[in-house]
């Protein structure tokens, strides 16, 4: 029998039949932007991939046309066959119920678009801003706060781009930028190094701060293209990668880490407490250490965003600090994420 995990070797091998066998046997695995064109955006597929019980189908019909589903197939081969359960597939699992409106959850849940002084770019904090770099993801997760965010108005051309960075020149008290998106690392590594090198031609920038998940659900994205630019720049490197559960965090997630380090950039992970995905002390203890493993810190444990569609993820504060005060007993400081919420309008994250 094929587990699925060697399905998924198989099908992103490519192995030219009219090469000499002992060439064939130097197999390449198919590129990141192959394996991401051959994502799951049916849900049907999905269920017929994972063996799931059609019970679920309608709901993820309904769930699917408010927001597309998106499974790489590196991650789907990490989600247990035929449970409904498996936290990795409840984070891409269209429900039925994120068509219910809840009160308290909004399109635009931490007011962005307030803060949008030019295309692309959102300043809320002081010394630093985000850059939208793209307006796409390798996955769609479906508590995500910007599942709504307009990204056809907020995607720039090269040329458009320049008022962004005419914003970043003018103001000498931002030294940090951060690539965002979308995931910006599934635009290309050509647009990246272009726009890196605009950033690093701006002396007061300091930092260059990356937030991406793609890593982790698609760890060949960490190329040689992509460790080219990367550890080429002037600017210090922190990549900031969202993961949830340790069972995201395999083999090739923890090479793809290693290739980053090598390339200078400092590597944390910020995660969002999701109900039924990571809401005990022991899955978050599990993180936490796994994290640690693959050389990654623990930064912030984020409380869902207000997000319309998403309610069902929600864990009360009370919970939430209840989970992270026990957490303390299972874990040394340097391993204890910090529990925190954004509020529109803030200067910085709250501390719950
Ligand atoms: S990878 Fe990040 S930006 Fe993309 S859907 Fe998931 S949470 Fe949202």
């Amino acid at each position: 029998m094929i587990t699925r995990r060697r399905a998924f070797l198989q099908e992103n091998i490519i192995i030219s039949a009219s090469e000499p066998q002992e060439q064939r046997n130097t197999m390449m695995r198919s590129t990141w932007q192959q394996q991401l064109s051959k994502a799951i955006r049916d849900p049907q597929v999905l269920f017929e991939r994972l063996g799931l019980s059609n019970d679920l189908l309608t709901g993820a019909q309904i769930g699917h046309g408010l927001f597309e589903i998106c499974v790489p197939e590196a991650y789907l081969a990490k989600i247990a066959d035929a449970d409904p359960n498996d936290p990795l597939l409840r984070q891409v699992l269209p429900l039925g119920k994120e068509a219910s409106t809840a009160p308290g959850y909004f399109v635009d849940p931490l007011e962005e678009a307030d803060h949008q002084p030019a295309k692309g770019l959102i300043h809320k904090y002081s010394g630093r801003v985000l850059l939208i770099a793209s307006p796409t993801c390798a996955i769609n997760c479906r508590y995500c706060f910007r599942r709504h965010f307009p990204y056809s108005e907020n995607s720039p051309s090269r040329a458009q781009w320049q008022e962004a960075l005419d914003y970043l020149r003018s103001d000498t008290t931002i030294h940090e930028a951060i690539l965002s998106g979308g995931d910006p690392l599934a635009t290309s590594d050509r647009q990246l190094a272009w726009l890196v090198e605009q950033l690093e031609d701006i002396p007061h920038l300091k930092r260059l701060r990356i937030h991406t998940r793609l890593p982790v659900v698609i760890p060949d994205r960490v190329d040689s293209a992509l460790l080219g630019w990367l550890a080429a720049t002037r600017l210090q490197k922190v990549v900031v990668l969202h993961i949830n559960h340790a069972k995201e965090i395999d083999q090739a997630v923890v090479d793809a880490c290693a290739r980053l380090k090598q390339a200078g950039a400092t590597l944390l992970n910020q995660s969002v407490l999701l109900r039924d995905v990571n809401d005990s002390t022991v899955t978050l203890a599990a993180l936490s250490e796994r994290l640690f493993e693959a050389g990654i810190l623990p930064y912030y444990l984020h409380v869902l965003d207000p997000v319309q569609g998403a309610a069902h993820f929600d864990v009360p504060d009370s919970e939430a600090r209840e989970l992270v005060a026990q957490l303390r007993d299972h874990l040394p400081g340097f391993l204890m994420p910090r529990l925190v919420r954004e509020i529109p309008g803030k200067g910085s994250k709250t501390p719950l």
